[in-house]
């Protein structure tokens, strides 16, 4: 189990977003977050390593009292624990935009890891993940380190 969550307030491009940070669980309290929605919430769920069953029933009161206020969510660079929550329940986003999220990349030759962005903003499609990408450490093949065929698997629903 990683450590408690924990958030802080990030700039990207202008665009000031709320940074999450650590594992989500029963001793997750979202409150602070909803107070500090104005119309509408940007996160970066880059950070976030775990969530556990009772973490996902939190978040998921948090993204319904966001919509109970008419608060929009947009969810930025969503971590793979993030997006396995994604494609296994079918609400886990509320309302939410899934603006990006993460693919996880693995290197055997060197055990390096790393993550890519895949931007999901305003696509018709679900764009294509590369299975392999040339590893920055030792210019082998690192290979995409989930299902290649499922892990976008929550935008056709
Ligand atoms: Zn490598």
């Amino acid at each position: 189990m990683g450590h408690q969550m924990s958030w802080k307030r990030i700039l990207v491009d202008g665009q000031e977003r709320i940074q999450l940070e650590g594992s989500i669980s029963e001793h997750t309290d979202f409150r602070s977050l909803i107070e500090v929605a104005s119309d509408s919430l940007a996160l970066d769920l880059a950070h976030v390593d775990q969530i556990n069953s009772c973490g996902v029933r939190e978040w998921i009161n948090f993204v319904n009292a966001l919509r109970e206020l008419g608060k929009n969510l947009e969810m930025h660079r969503c971590s793979p624990a993030i997006v396995r929550q994604l494609n296994m329940i079918s609400n886990f986003r509320g309302d939410g935009k899934v603006q990006s999220v993460l693919a996880p990349y693995f290197c055997d030759a060197c055990d390096n890891e790393m993550t890519q962005i895949v931007d999901l903003a305003g696509i018709e499609s679900p764009p294509e993940i590369a299975e392999t990408l040339p590893c920055p450490n030792c210019g082998e093949d690192m290979e995409f380190d989930d299902l290649v065929d499922s892990y976008l698997g929550f935008l056709g629903r």
